[in-house]
């Protein structure tokens, strides 16, 4: 599969998909329609298939438009998020297969940043919308976090360490920030921190980072870290259990 970053509206990332030879791409998360317009019509390349993570309109707010301009496109999106997808012609639940274009991949709920949250998974990476983002995770709109602690530390930390992550935004620098400032000994931190650094100065993104990355510095993916839960002890409750942890980790990124 090959991968190529399409930078929409201030922040967000959409992702080209396209099988190897195929002249028909797979579209994750557009959330502006011109920049993807202009990546398919520089390649040559119609769209297919529009893949949603979540209803937010900075991840659909492109769909409309491109619909209109490309005759059958298919739009996946959680069963739960029908009426919130502009144009969703296809409603997914936890486990089902999406084969499209010539690509497949494996579909994760992964409720927390919102209830209809899903990651597609396959062809060596996932992508995570809002809910798993380099060294952080994404704000408990709909959510709790017990649910978020699921998705990111069960249904998602189940897939293979290799694993590229492609998130739904910019955001990594901050998240490192923070993922320092709560576990301030981490070395992996450290080193990504300087990377991460490098790769801004150049105006480069930082996606993709592979799931081994996100388990060894991102603060939502290490709850039973003593540091972090030194770091967060005071606003944490008698309830210790790894969500609350979480919990209380979002709580203190909120306020950073
Ligand atoms: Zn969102």
């Amino acid at each position: 599969m090959q991968v190529t970053i399409v930078p929409c509206l201030k922040d967000n990332y959409a992702y080209l998909l396209l099988s190897p030879g195929s002249k028909r791409a797979v579209m994750v998360d557009p959330g502006e329609a011109e920049p993807a317009l202009r990546a398919l019509a520089a390649r040559g390349l119609t769209l297919g298939a529009v893949l949603a993570t979540h209803h937010h309109p900075d991840h659909v707010g492109g769909i409309r438009k491109l619909a209109q301009r490309s005759p059958g496109l298919r739009v996946f999106g959680h069963a739960s998020d029908r009426g919130r997808i502009p144009e969703q012609t296809e409603f997914l639940e936890h486990g089902a297969s999406v084969a499209v274009e010539g690509l497949s991949f494996r579909v994760l709920h992964i409720p927390g940043h919102t209830l209809g949250a899903v990651a597609y998974a396959g062809e060596g990476a996932v992508f995570t919308g809002d809910t798993l983002f380099a060294g952080g995770c994404g704000r408990l709109f709909e959510g709790t976090p017990a649910q978020m602690y699921e998705s990111l530390n069960v249904t998602l930390s189940a897939l293979p360490d290799e694993t590229l992550v492609y998130c739904g935004h910019e955001y990594t620098a901050a998240n490192l920030r923070f993922a320092a400032h709560v576990e301030p000994h981490n070395a992996a931190i450290s080193a990504k921190v300087a990377r991460v650094a490098q790769l801004r100065a150049q105006g480069a993104p930082t996606v993709p980072s592979t799931l081994a990355e996100e388990k060894a510095t991102n603060p939502f993916m290490r709850c039973d870290s003593p540091e972090i839960l030194q770091s967060i002890a005071g606003a944490l409750s008698a309830d210790r259990s790894p969500a609350a942890i979480l919990g209380a980790v979002r709580a203190a990124k909120d306020k950073y």
